[in-house]
Formats: structure tokens, sequence, C-alpha cells
């Protein structure tokens, strides 16, 4: 099989591509290296069957000389993080939106499949019990930055689901709840991996605003083989799937058990949100999948405990030194 990932040098892109080479398949890389590092790809570079492109999915050109020639495609490429997005709301915007119309037009005209990357975000502040695919979006303001990754995620799909329909595109969509892992930075606003950082470090843990807000964190390594899963169903085609975890859990209380966890003599601090981002920034109360459709397609039932994923990210950020009591060691699920 051959296949391309875009944002291969990501976070979990870069799970993903170690993932795929040990089931066998040539894998090509296309990043441009923005938030993604060479780094995470440190473990595949040299390996014969891996191959690493420099360039952007906004160029049509770069895009088909990777594309043609796969069987098929993970574009996981997009502008990530409420940091990076609130920042550069216009290239957030265009990398969103229309890169991801230049992917599935390399796509189609190579005839491959695609696994689209989106996002839990595009269901906004909906706080229902268990979101399934079909629930309501609720989004604040157009003009507010802060909504313009749910907004562009909404319309990949839009995009994708029309290509599906109006020209037969093998692609299905994969909806992700924060997930989380080695590799991944806290330097764009992902809470785990600065919460942990923090805590190493003796720093105060910040929580954004009073901290009731509550998230189901997953850990990286069930969600790569979920989506591998998902891409090679033809049943999945046209369709989406929640990809999240099971355990439902306050920042505040996230907090406090990374603290405890690691054994940490740091604070927690309440900061307020008008502090952390810029004015009138909202955030959702709950965010809770429904992953109903995607265990039944494909049997997912991430294993993978909160307190596991703690001590696997802070095991990346603190490497174990000799005589350190705790040694921790990065574990990945390969299957
Ligand atoms: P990441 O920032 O680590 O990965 C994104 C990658 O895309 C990076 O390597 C970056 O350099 C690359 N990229 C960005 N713009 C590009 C461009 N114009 N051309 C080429 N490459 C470009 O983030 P991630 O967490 O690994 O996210 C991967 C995908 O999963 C994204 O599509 C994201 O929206 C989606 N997702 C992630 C989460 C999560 O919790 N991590 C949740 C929901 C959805």
């Amino acid at each position: 099989m051959k296949t391309t990932i875009t944002g291969g040098a990501g976070f979990i892109g870069s799970h993903l591509v170690e993932h795929l080479l040990a089931a066998g398949d040539e894998v090509t890389v296309l990043d441009n290296l923005s938030t993604g590092r060479l780094e995470n790809l440190r473990s595949v570079i040299g390996h014969r069957k891996f191959h690493f492109v420099e360039g952007d999915i906004l160029d049509k050109s770069a895009v088909d000389k990777v594309v043609s020639g796969s069987d098929r495609v993970f574009h996981l490429a997009a502008a990530v993080g409420v940091n990076l997005i609130v920042e550069h709301p216009l290239e957030s915007l265009r990398t969103n939106i229309h890169g991801t119309e230049v992917v599935l037009d390399s796509v189609l005209e190579a005839g491959a499949s695609l696994l689209l990357a989106s996002t839990s975000e595009i269901y906004g502040k909906n706080a229902s019990d268990s979101l399934s695919e079909e629930a309501d979006r609720i989004l604040g303001s157009a003009l507010k930055s802060r909504w313009t990754y749910a907004a562009a995620k909404g319309i990949d799909e839009a995009f994708a689901h029309a290509y599906w329909r109006e020209f037969g595109l093998r692609v299905a969509i994969v909806r992700l709840f924060n997930t989380v892992g080695p590799r991944q930075t806290g330097r764009y606003g992902m809470v785990v991996p600065r919460l942990v950082k923090q805590a190493l470090t003796g720093q105060p843990l910040t929580v954004y605003g009073d901290g009731k807000q509550t998230r189901c964190f997953s850990y990286v390594g069930d969600i790569v083989p979920a989506i591998t899963r998902i891409s090679a169903e033809s049943s999945a085609y046209g369709n989406a799937y929640n990809l999240g975890g099971s355990y439902e859990i306050s920042i505040l209380t996230l907090a406090e058990r990374i603290v405890e966890l690691l054994g940490s003599k740091s604070d927690i601090s309440l900061v307020p949100y008008e502090q952390a981002y810029a004015e009138g920034y909202e955030d959702m109360r709950r965010r809770v999948p429904d992953n109903s459709k995607a265990r039944q397609l494909v049997g997912f039932d991430p294993k993978t405990t909160l307190d596991e994923i703690i001590k696997n990210v802070a095991a990346e950020q603190r490497p174990p030194k000799t005589g350190d009591p705790v040694q921790w060691k990065v574990t990945m699920a390969i299957n």
C-alpha cells in the first residue's frame, strides 16, 4: 500500500507514520514543518519505505506530486490549537479551508482514497450528554476568530461529503476529541502537555476559567489504529466517526491528578479567560463523545487510562535519570 500523510511530521501524523510503516506501507509525508518537527520522525528517517517532502498543502503542484501514485491519503495537515488560530486567523483559515480543497482535488485526480481528520470542535458549545455524529453544532459569532477552526473544519467535512456524493470520492471523516500523547506540544494551547510541563518544572499549573469545564482525553496510541482501520472500510466512505476517550474529567481535577501523579510541588492557579486569551473568549463547558458508531464499525474501544496518558507525556518531557525513583517508559500501541 502506498500511503501519503499530509501533516505527517506533526503529533498525530508522526505516530501514524510509524504505525503504517510497521504494517508494511510505503509512506510519504508532506509537511511544511510549521507546527510539526523532523524530530518527531527521528525513528523512521532512513527507513527504506519512508519519504519526506517539505511542502505546503496550499501548493497544488507539490500536493499533486506526492499524491499521484498513492493508494490512500491521510489528510492531517492543518493549523491546530486555539492559540495559533486566534493569533493567525487568516493563515489558519487558508490552510484549513483552501488547503483541504487542494488535497481533495489531488486525491480525486489520483484515484486514491482519503481519510480526513476533523475535530470535536465542530460541535462547538453543544454540551449534550454524549455527542453523536448527528448532533447540532452550536458556534459563537463568526467574527470571533476562536470559532474559525470549528467553522473551517465543518466546511472541510461538507466539501469532503460533496466530493463523495458528486464525484464518488472514497473519503471517510474522523472527528478527534482531545487526542493526547508524546510529541504533542503545549505551545499552541494544548492543555495536557502544558500542565505536565508546569508540574515538572515547579511552575504553577494554570487552569483557565473556573476549571470546571470537562473533556474526555484519548491516547494517540488508541486513536491511530482506529483511524487506520476506518480508512480501510469502504462502508465508511461518505461518513464521519467520533473518536474520543470515554472518561470525562474537569480541567481542575486533571491538574490535581497531574500534580499528585508526578509528585509535583506546584500550586494550581485559576486564570481568567480574558487573561489567557483575547477578551470575549468562549470555551466549551463540556465535550463528551458518543463513540458507538466507530465501535460498531471497527471495534473502537480506547483502553489507555488517563494516568497512563499523563505518565507517558511526562516520560517524554522528563527522560528518567539514573536513580530516579520512578522509571517511566513511553508505551505505544502498535495494532
Ligand atoms: P500538529 O500541529 O502536530 O500537526 C499538524 C501538522 O500539519 C504539522 O506537522 C504541521 O507542520 C502541518 N501543517 C500545517 N499547515 C500545513 C500546510 N499548510 N502544509 C503542510 N503541512 C502543514 O497537530 P495534530 O494534533 O497532530 O493534528 C493533526 C490533525 O488532527 C489536524 O488536522 C487536527 O485538526 C486534527 N485534530 C487533532 C486533535 C488533537 O487533539 N490533537 C483534535 C481534533 C482534531
